[in-house]
């Protein structure tokens, strides 16, 4: 049995999905606005394996992650502030759009670097308004949500149940706000703790009509009416950092639960946060490390991949280079161990798989599931990988045994994402990326041919133009 700590109980419980054999699950995203770094990256890490985790285990798993586009303001818990996407654009003197997407292909290109799988559905909050407009349509039709000149609040006095999640009820905000803007903005609502459905300010780029005027919408509400749109009333799993409880999925439920009058979500998981070296990251004090700059340096992807999932997602991580050392050498240990069984699996001893490797791939195999079902127990499922990889290695191995134990790893792989990708699949990839940029040559796109180049050449592949067509070769 599958049990998750479920930060809305404060308890590990059984985990019982809505509809046996699926599971929906809704992961709070990026806001698009700057660089992700690995404190995110260790966020969407979490996401990864418990998504992996879930279709080893034979889930039909719907993922959805937001790309926050809109409405995400610098004070997030006085709605006060500028909206964090679009001061960035005035900054770089370009259209919020195009930093949007500009952010979001860099943050696939991260994902894609630490083999974090794709999600099924990246809604982006500017497409989805309509959606938001209607849950605050709903919100205001019963009076749980109040109207201020053009802007929209929730009445948190109309949710009884606001504060259960993150045992903040919002009664301490009253003293917070201090900045005039903030000070402007709660002086609109009814009590301190109400927030913003929808706000309006002329100088706001991105805006948009609703039947109680000209605004654009709160941060909160997009998650509400994306995940809805997508998984339905009520789903099974949401995700986020810790720092995303309150007031984001505070307010996420009383807009939800409010609107439908059902139950939102059935599992809260929330990741810890990262400190670098010890110290808080901080973009302003130049302490910041994204994942990027660590492959520049020649760290492994796939050693940073599994670093940052080998802390357990509710304990603090302390990221430091001195254990991504480690970690680099764990991993190495392991690949090595893949390629000395792919070796025996070929010119080893003959003969089939032996009963005692067969019984200890089993053992093996029901003990890495059982530490995972454990609310993601990683280290010890990682301890029961080094456990078989030490008995093993004292074998001498035919390649039948090899080939059981090349098996077993494909397996676990899939929730690892660690092995070397399958020649095949790089090859036909290749090819399909040549036949690409051919097309994009032949429609004189050269920006395109070169972009798909340079792609290519980051996965250290080299392509060359000759009479006979391109060929490749790796660097
Ligand atoms: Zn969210």
């Amino acid at each position: 049995m599958i049990r998750f700590h479920n930060t809305l109980s404060r308890k590990l419980e059984d985990f019982v999905p809505i509809v046996a054999g699926k599971a929906g699950m809704y992961n709070c995203g990026p806001t698009v606005y700057s660089s992700q770094h690995i404190g995110n990256y260790r966020a969407y890490g979490f996401t990864d394996l418990l998504r992996r985790f879930l279709d080893l285990r034979g889930f039909e798993v719907t993922q959805v992650m937001n790309i926050t586009d809109v409405g995400h303001l610098r004070d997030e818990v006085h709605d006060a502030g500028e909206d964090k996407l679009e001061a960035a654009a005035r900054k770089a003197k370009v259209d919020p759009q195009q930093l949007a997407a500009m952010y979001t292909q860099e943050f696939f290109d991260g994902l894609d670097l630490l083999r974090v799988r794709r999600a099924h559905h990246y809604p982006r909050a500017t497409q989805h308004v309509p959606q938001m407009i209607e849950i605050i349509q709903g919100l205001l039709d019963k009076g749980i949500a109040y109207r201020v000149g053009d802007e929209v609040y929730y009445d948190v006095s109309r949710f009884p149940g606001y504060g259960a999640l993150s045992g903040n009820r919002g009664d301490e905000l009253e003293a917070g706000a201090s900045e005039r803007v903030a000070d402007e903005v709660m002086a609109k609502k009814r009590h301190p703790r109400d927030f913003a459905l929808w706000k309006s300010d002329p100088h706001h780029i991105q805006q948009w009509d609703a039947p109680w005027g000209r605004g654009f919408p709160g941060w909160h509400i997009e998650c509400s009416a994306m995940s809805r749109t997508y998984l339905g009333d009520t789903f099974d799993i949401h995700t986020g950092g810790e720092n995303n409880i309150f007031p984001h999925h505070e307010c996420e439920i009383a807009q939800s639960e409010g609107f439908t009058g059902k139950r939102f979500v059935n599992v809260w998981l929330h990741a810890a946060h990262l400190n670098l070296e010890g110290e808080k990251m901080a973009k302003s004090e130049g302490n910041v490390l994204y994942p990027k700059d660590l492959v520049a340096q020649g760290e492994s992807p796939v050693a940073i991949r599994w670093y940052l999932q080998s802390v357990h997602y509710r304990q603090p991580m302390n990221f430091t280079r001195e254990a991504l050392k480690g970690a680099t050498a764990g991993v190495e240990r392991l690949l090595n161990f893949h390629d000395s069984l792919k070796h025996r699996a070929d010119k080893g001893p003959e003969g089939v798989a032996a009963v005692k490797v067969v019984e200890s791939l089993d053992e093996a195999r029901v003990r890495y599931v059982a530490a995972l079902d454990e609310d993601l127990n990683v280290a010890e499922a990682n301890a029961v990988l080094f456990d078989l990889m030490r008995s093993l290695n004292a074998m001498d191995l035919t390649r039948g045994d090899a080939a059981a134990t090349l098996g077993f790893l494909t397996d676990v792989d899939q929730v690892l994402g660690i092995l070397p990708v399958a020649e095949e699949s790089l090859e036909a990839e290749v090819e399909r990326k040549i036949q690409e940029r051919e097309a994009a040559r032949r429609r004189k796109d050269f920006k395109a041919s070169d972009r798909i180049r340079d792609e290519l050449l980051a996965k250290g592949i080299v392509l060359m133009d000759s009479p006979d067509g391109v060929r490749w070769r790796r660097k």
